[in-house]
């Protein structure tokens, strides 16, 4: 029933509605054709017969890539059945609403412009007019058994229900598949906003938006929290002595070195070109600084390998704890003055 078909630019969905819905009728029309029979209405009978020949062809194209021909097959058929039945058995019978279905069935396409759905939809309008004032002049052909005339209603009624309730259930799936697109889009859409594409870190946006978080946080539930900014040293070597493959491994082994150290401890982002800044969390300046300085550490200790060479590598560091009297940009430009402080006096240090 879900089989997918390649059917141009229309969907899958459009032949699986048009297949249930086809199978439905199916079985509405074969209960209606021994009621029929049953009650002595044989043209009627033959008539139905012929759609149901009609709506197994309409399967069929579903399956052979003809899901245009399939579903005007099966709107064709079900329109020729209300006719019939309507003009030889009666209008009072509930075969009417099927006209609505195949509305619905031709809104479901997504290669039909919405001019020429409205325009379906205005023809049915007319032609159901057509049809009540027309039933009006025509004599029955011989009156419904009672027992019988609730059956065929009975029928209907049900036949029209469950159709109805397949064609709100694919409208609602395609509804569902669309925003759980949408939203991961989104999310997508949001990851690559906030995250550095070399090194996979947060980049500044991202950080940004965390450092106000982290303010409010303080106000709200007094977390305090520090903010360091790291510096490699003397990177334009590594750039200029074993070209940019070298500089960029660097900044990547790097990245992910300093996102392993601070799990759970707190954030990590790219601030600029080869500098990081850092957030410790639930953290006073003494616990930061020490943490941040075995990251230093680790960092001297470890041989960074690209191509058959090998390096090391230093960072410097300012660290500050963070207080509400002053703002995120001024706590910002006081650790990166620590940073330049460690510059001058040596580097490979964190300055708090
Ligand atoms: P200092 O110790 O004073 O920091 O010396 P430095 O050589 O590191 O000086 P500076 O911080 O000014 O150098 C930054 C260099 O980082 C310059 C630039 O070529 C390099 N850089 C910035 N972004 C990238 C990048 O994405 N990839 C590579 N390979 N290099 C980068
Ligand atoms: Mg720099
Ligand atoms: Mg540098």
């Amino acid at each position: 029933m879900e089989k997918d078909v390649a059917a141009g630019a229309e969907s899958n969905n459009l032949a699986v509605l048009v297949r249930y819905l086809s199978c439905i009728s199916l079985l509405h029309y074969i209960l209606l054709t021994i009621i029929l029979a049953y009650a002595g209405y044989i043209y009627s009978c033959l008539g139905v017969v012929f759609c149901i020949g009609l709506i197994l062809a309409s399967l069929i194209c579903t399956y052979e890539a003809r899901i245009k021909l399939g579903t005007l097959l099966y709107i064709f058929s079900i329109l020729a059945v209300l006719t019939l039945l309507t003009i030889r058995v009666g209008w009072k019978y509930f075969f009417a609403p099927t006209a609505f279905i195949t509305i619905m069935v031709y809104f479901f396409s997504l290669n039909i412009p919405i001019r020429k759905k409205i325009r379906y939809s205005v023809f049915m309008a007319i032609y159901l007019n057509a049809l009540a004032i027309l039933k009006g002049y025509l004599p029955l052909q011989a009156e419904i058994n009672g027992h019988i005339a609730l059956v065929i209603l009975v029928f209907n009624i049900c036949f029209s229900t469950l159709a109805f309730s397949y064609v709100a259930y694919a409208y609602y799936q395609k509804f569902m598949a669309s925003e759980a697109k949408i939203l991961q889009y989104n999310k997508k859409l949001e990851q690559m906003a906030s995250t550095d594409t070399l090194t996979s870190l947060w980049n500044r946006r991202a950080m940004t938006q965390h450092l106000s978080t982290l303010s409010q946080q303080y106000v709200k539930h007094h977390m305090n929290f520090c903010v360091a900014i790291l510096d490699i040293d003397f990177f334009k070597h590594v750039n200029d002595e074993h070209g940019h493959g070298m500089g960029d491994y660097v900044l990547k082994s790097l990245s992910y070195m300093l996102k392993s150290s601070m799990d759970g401890k707190g954030q990590v982002a790219r601030w600029g070109g080869e500098e990081f800044l850092l957030t410790f969390e639930n953290t006073d300046l003494d616990r930061a600084y020490k943490l941040l300085d075995q990251i230093r550490a680790r960092i001297a200790e470890q041989e960074f390998t690209f191509k058959d060479v090998s390096l090391h590598l230093t960072i410097t560091g300012g660290i500050e704890e963070y207080s509400m009297t002053e703002s995120i940009d001024a706590i910002i430009t006081r650790a990166d003055e620590k940073l330049y402080r460690g510059k001058t006096s040596g580097r490979n240090q964190i300055v708090a």
